[in-house]
């Protein structure tokens, strides 16, 4: 079974998130960074397939009680814009963000558009997540039932989990048969 609630969806891939440290990935020291980082990501080819949007401007907002947000300030959703506040200068936050505002997908549900799409940006540009932190948010996400295993562009990080984990990962061996 597959959760479908918004905000037990949010909820759980924030946990999910965590538990794999994806979102405190590779942290950022400064906004102008993360600044550095999306100018880089979004002149790439990968990208400019994605994604209409060709401009994000990144603020840093130094609030606890807040989440990072990211919006379009144009209707035709070109230009974007994105708040990351207290704990979140990562390329892991700005990865996440950036997936919600690639194809206009901001309701919050975190659904298989949004998470592959996470995946991969994250894997395109960020070292080494493709062999380490991806691998254990694909699991984390399947033992939330976030995902169903089944997903092609999934497959092959579970299937890594599962060569890295060896026996603690038996219970991925049904989602693994081609
Ligand atoms: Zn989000």
């Amino acid at each position: 079974m597959i959760l479908k609630g918004i905000e037990e969806r949010r909820r759980e891939v924030y946990r999910a998130e965590m538990a794999a440290q994806v979102y405190t990935m590779r942290p950022l020291a400064t906004a102008h960074d993360a600044q550095a980082m999306i100018v880089d990501i979004l002149k790439t080819r990968a990208w400019k397939k994605l994604s209409i949007v060709r401009r994000c401007k990144v603020a840093y907002v130094p609030q606890w009680d807040m989440e990072s947000s990211c919006d379009w300030k144009d209707d035709n959703k070109i230009v974007g814009e994105m708040e990351l506040t207290v704990g979140n200068l990562s390329e892991g936050t700005v990865s996440h963000e950036l997936a919600h505002l690639a194809k206009g997908d901001n309701d919050n549900g975190h659904r298989f558009h949004f998470l592959r799409l996470q995946f991969a940006i994250l894997d395109d540009n960020s070292m080494g997540a493709a062999e380490t932190v991806l691998p254990h948010y694909a699991a984390e996400l399947l033992s939330r039932n976030l995902i169903t295993g089944r997903e092609e562009w999934a497959k092959p990080y579970l299937k890594r989990w599962g060569e890295q984990m060896g026996r603690w990962a038996s219970w991925l061996k049904p989602y693994l048969r081609d």
